[in-house]
């Protein structure tokens, strides 16, 4: 049975809970309970580390089931790598995730949104314009050439799934084309198909994912639907009625005491019988939090082995669109010498009616510009701009950035398959541990990693596991919070 299908027979019955629109009740909730210290009457029987969609998901599935739930999060709101920022003149903009991937029927996220009556808008990627970094429209000898590579290196994905080696997807693709013997303007080509194709899809450069596995996963059917209004609404409803205690960094776990677990927090510590980790791949890779005792081995290899990638977003707010406004994406193909920069931009004009540019910068550069100021990298996409639009087109009134990798409670934008990863090691992420811990979050999604809706999915899952495990079953000695 497919996932989608298995979490249709479980009957989730989260519809009665997501349709109740009590998103600006749930900010006033949150606030109120943020410093509320939990008394033993009250004491939750299941504690989730993170809400963003995964521990949303989780808690809602959890207090369906008549479970008490606290949600501990780090940042000072909720949402995680779905940020929806009002920091500007401009409209909402979402800096981490924008689009649902796949927006067919079968995406449980196209229905939550159906179900919740959020404002989505179809756009489309092959509603785009090339340019040439250069200068002007990318020519049509050029486009035909670009798409003469496309179509081999496609080629030489499919047949490769034949191959027990593994090897880089940038040495499977330069080897099999020939790439040094090619003239600097062929290799341009290539190493723009490179980064547009695969860099920014997954995050990380095509030297270090695995031709192998770098899209072990599977997609949903259907187009592409962004939120004018923000991702932020799908948050607010998944937040209602929840307790969730902001600027609470969970700093240790530990599942050895016979209550069941205790989280130490910098506003002292929580205990239940269960809990449910949602932390971000690169959190965990880091080693933010100490987990006593230490996880299972074969959970410590899947952290370090399966990689997390960058994708950033700068946003520019013009007085006026300069590009056709009709398009959606526009690619820019950079000169030799700066492969990987700046390459794709989505214009926002049709989704949010403002004359918005959105420039996109992964795996390393966009690590790289993560050092430079908002001032220094808006200069940067203007030299690129004036470089595909000429030299009049007007400076920007308003800029928002993400810094996906440098965010403590991120470190990276979602996780990926790099060499020496493997599909499997998302199962051994996603494993409960002793009937206590259980784990949910994009990366241990083996399907739909890397996604809003793999995230989700994994939340549900986790929330269902415990619950067939005897949630709060467990629970022994009284639960409590001492400062
Ligand atoms: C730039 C960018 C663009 C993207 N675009 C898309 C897209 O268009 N479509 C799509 O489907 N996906 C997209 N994604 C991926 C998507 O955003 C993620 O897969 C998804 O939001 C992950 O949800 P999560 O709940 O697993 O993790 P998170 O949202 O990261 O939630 C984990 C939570 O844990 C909290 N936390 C961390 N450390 C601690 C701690 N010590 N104590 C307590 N709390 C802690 C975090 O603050 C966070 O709120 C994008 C991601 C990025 C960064």
């Amino acid at each position: 049975m497919k996932r989608r299908q298995a979490l249709g027979a479980t009957g989730l019955g989260l519809g009665s809970i997501l349709s109740m629109g009590m998103a600006p009740a749930l900010a006033q909730l949150q606030r109120a309970s943020d410093r509320q210290p939990v008394h033993a009457a009250d004491a939750p029987r299941v504690i989730v580390v993170g809400a963003g969609i995964a521990g949303l998901a989780a808690a809602q599935r959890l207090r369906a089931a008549g479970q008490r739930v606290l949600v501990l999060e780090a940042r000072e709101r909720s949402g995680g790598r779905i940020f929806t920022s009002q920091a500007w003149r401009g409209p909402a903009m979402d800096l981490g995730a924008s689009w649902i991937h796949g927006a067919g029927p079968a995406n449980p996220l196209t229905q939550l949104a159906r179900r919740i009556g959020a404002r989505t808008f179809s756009t489309d990627m092959e509603n785009a314009q090339a340019y040439d970094g250069l200068g002007g429209e990318l020519r049509a000898a050029e486009q035909r050439r670009l798409a003469d590579l496309r179509g081999r290196i496609g080629e030489l994905l499919a047949e490769r799934e034949l191959e027990a080696r593994d090897v880089s997807l940038q040495a499977l693709v330069y080897e099999a084309l020939d790439y040094t013997e090619r003239p600097a303007p062929q290799q341009r080509l290539i190493d723009f198909l490179l980064n547009s194709e695969f860099e920014h899809e997954y995050g990380a450069a095509t030297r270090q994912l695995s031709a192998r596995w770098f899209d072990a996963g599977s997609a949903y059917e259907g187009g592409e639907l962004i939120f004018p209004d923000g991702y932020k609404a799908l948050i607010d409803h998944l937040s209602t009625g929840l307790d969730i205690r902001l600027q609470h960094e969970v700093r240790e776990i530990d599942y050895q005491g016979a209550a069941g677990v205790t989280v130490r927090t910098q506003h002292g510590s929580f205990s239940a019988p269960q809990l449910i980790v949602t932390l971000p791949l690169g959190v965990l890779k880091a080693g933010k939090v100490r987990f006593s005792p230490a996880l299972p081995s074969r959970k410590q290899i899947a952290i370090e082995h399966l990689g997390m990638g960058v994708l950033n977003k700068c946003c520019l707010l013009f007085e006026r669109a300069f590009w056709d406004t009709q398009l959606d994406w526009l690619n820019h193909l950079p000169p030799t010498g700066r492969a990987g920069q700046w390459t794709e931009w989505v214009s926002l004009a049709r989704p949010s009616g403002a004359p918005v540019l959105m420039g996109f910068n992964a795996a390393d550069h966009g690590r790289r510009i993560e050092a430079m100021s908002d001032a220094a990298l808006a200069q940067d996409a203007m030299a690129v701009l004036r470089r595909m639009f000429g030299s009049q087109i007007p400076a920007p009134q308003d800029v928002l950035v993400s810094r996906w990798a440098s965010d403590p409670h991120a470190l990276g934008a979602y996780s990926c398959h790099v060499l020496g990863s493997h599909p499997a090691q998302r199962d051994d992420l996603a494993q409960s541990v002793n009937g206590r811990l259980f784990f949910a979050g994009e990366a241990t999604d083996r399907q739909h990693y890397q996604t809003v809706h793999g995230a989700y999915q994994s939340g549900l899952r986790a929330a269902q596991e415990l619950l067939r495990a005897g949630g709060g079953q467990q629970a022994r000695a009284p639960v409590s919070h001492s400062a």
